[in-house]
């Protein structure tokens, strides 16, 4: 079953006001394209006025916690993220899997909380280049996905992320043989862990996405879109990757 692509830029702690400018084109080319969903997770301070900037593009965020509110100081729970006008949440990259030690446990609950507050959660799974050479990748996003998935996950409320950790941000991606291999497995264990709906839920690649590769990864089967960093800054990188998808 083919399911709509979904585009998602992640801006990581980058991005000022000033940034906001480059979601006018960023927003034509999602209105260009009808048949792609496109999502830009700015930095929580840009949620609002990103919202405001640019009402054709969904607007997500990079974390929550798993709590409703609370005293958690400097924290974000899902439901102030849907308040301010947020549709998604990234639970689980790698960059807050290995700085803030975030587990498999607590990125599930991490999701279950973005899923309870009406947000769909992206949740990232990958494996290191040292699980890779190891031979260990599919057992590695296999055991992230069994103790991360929310069980109560859908098509429509949940949307996994490949991110293997050696492709984020280095220029490198995986063969096109080796996502269709991941793409393949995620799909079968989504089917033991949520059912019916483990066909439903999108998955995304993740990792160096950029215009030139964009068109060859999108077209590997199983591959429901991709989730951008870098290329996601600007708008002249982002709309051909839109355009791919
Ligand atoms: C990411 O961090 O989610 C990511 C995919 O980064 P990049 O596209 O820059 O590799």
């Amino acid at each position: 079953m083919a399911l709509r692509k979904l585009v998602a830029g992640n801006w990581k702690m980058n991005g000022d006001r000033a940034a906001l400018s480059e979601l006018d084109s960023i927003d034509a080319a999602a209105e260009a394209h009808p048949g792609v969903d496109v999502a830009i997770c700015p930095p929580f301070t840009l949620i609002v006025p990103a919202t405001g900037r640019a009402p054709g593009l969904a607007i997500g965020a990079q974390d929550c916690h798993t709590a409703i509110s609370g005293a958690h100081t400097g924290c974000i729970s899902a439901e102030m993220l849907r308040d301010a006008g947020a549709r998604y949440v990234i639970v689980g990259h790698s960059e807050r899997r290995t700085d803030q030690h975030e587990s498999d446990a607590e990125v599930r609950a991490k999701a279950e909380a973005a899923i309870a507050a009406g947000l769909v959660a992206i949740l990232c799974v990958g494996e290191t280049e040292a699980e890779r050479d190891a031979g260990r990748a599919l057992d590695v996003v296999r055991g992230q996905l069994q103790g991360s998935i929310p069980p109560a996950g859908t098509g429509e409320t949940l949307v996994v992320a490949y991110e293997p950790v050696w492709a984020i941000g280095t220029g490198r991606t995986p063969s096109v043989a080796d996502v269709a291999e991941m793409h393949a497995a995620i799909r079968a264990t989504l089917g033991g862990l949520l059912d019916g709906e483990g066909a439903a839920v999108r998955i995304l690649y993740g990792g160096s996405v950029k215009p030139s590769n964009a068109a060859e990864l999108m077209a590997v089967p199983d591959v429901d879109g991709a989730l951008v960093g870098g290329a996601s800054l600007k708008a002249a990188d982002f709309e051909p990757i839109i355009a791919a998808a």
